[in-house]
């Protein structure tokens, strides 16, 4: 009996189908690459199993989406990947909405404009989740092995980082609009389960109005337009009734102030400091130089009088 070495299309393809059950993707990968390479009865099922593994390795790539989704086009009948069973139509249409939605969270978030753009563009892909997907569970997320929810669960998801990043565009001009649109995003993170209490904790801070320590001017929005300075307000102070005492934290060990104050104080401090640090350096360099002159004709000395 004759063994034969080179195994064919269809049992390199087999073997793929065992290596993906036990998870050992990158090696079914290679199975996969040479059952397209030797025209196996299956290869076109081999090409999308390849780019279910490339997702699988490499998860927080949009591209690799994007490219299953092309390569899943023409698939008709469904088919079973490890334990799964897919809908190929259902895929294309999973994998367009989760390379939308990471493509959305990779933008810069760096101005107001950015953020609310980026918030709006999240509230659309929502929506998409909502409308596409509804209350059947996301295939995509079981394939490469993320947390699987339903469309609905996926778009609070997403629309409480719509509302996140929309607000934390306001609240450079509006902190008052800020916070309501915390409240929706709160909301979603209350019915997804967790308890909020970090959005809770925004929306007080950006609801906050004091009165700046230093010039009486009303501020709102915590830790943006007014901050905490380091203080000592006396005991005597504390007997004040007046608006602004109530503008210190309870501790009186600081007072609120807000930013153009706050911000004139630190950078005329931050200069000040330079002068000193400056002056302090030019000091130690000129030490320096003499100690090494004096060094130097020490030995000068000695050599001398060897
Ligand atoms: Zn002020």
């Amino acid at each position: 009996m004759v063994l034969s070495v080179f195994k064919s299309g269809d049992e390199l393809f087999n073997q793929g189908v065992d290596l993906v059950k036990r998870k050992e993707y990158a090696k079914a990968k290679k199975n996969f690459e040479k059952t397209i390479e030797k025209g196996g009865r299956e290869a076109d099922l081999a090409r999308i199993y390849v780019d279910i593994i490339d997702a699988c390795l490499d998860r927080d790539n949009p591209a690799r989406y994007n490219k299953l989704a092309a390569t899943l086009a023409n698939a008709k009948d469904s088919f079973v990947f490890g334990l799964t069973e897919v809908d190929p139509g259902r895929l294309v249409i999973e994998c367009r909405l989760l390379a939308e939605r990471m493509t959305i969270g990779n933008m810069p978030g760096n101005n107001q404009a950015a953020l609310e753009e980026k918030g709006n563009k999240f509230l659309e892909v929502a929506r998409k989740y909502q409308a596409q997907i509804g209350n059947e569970t996301i295939t995509i997320s079981e394939l490469v092995g993320v947390q699987a929810n339903t469309g609905i669960r996926e778009a609070l998801y997403i629309q409480a980082w719509g509302y996140e990043s929309l607000a934390s565009g306001a609240v450079m001009s509006d902190p008052k609009k800020a916070a309501e649109l915390l409240q929706n995003a709160y909301a979603c993170r209350k019915q997804l389960g967790e308890d909020g209490q970090q959005t809770m904790n925004q929306i007080k801070a950006y609801s906050k109005s004091v009165k700046c320590w230093i010039c009486g001017r009303p501020a709102t929005g915590e830790g943006v337009h007014f901050l905490t300075m380091s203080s000592d307000v006396s005991p005597f102070m504390r007997k004040e009734k007046d608006d602004i005492l109530q503008s210190a934290p309870a501790d009186y060990s600081s007072v609120y102030v807000w930013r153009p104050c706050y911000s004139s104080i630190s950078r005329r401090s931050d200069e000040i400091a330079r002068q000193y640090h400056d002056r302090a350096m030019q000091e130690m360099r000129a030490m320096e130089a003499r100690l090494q002159a004096e060094i130097r004709s020490m030995y000068t000395t000695m050599s001398m009088r060897r």
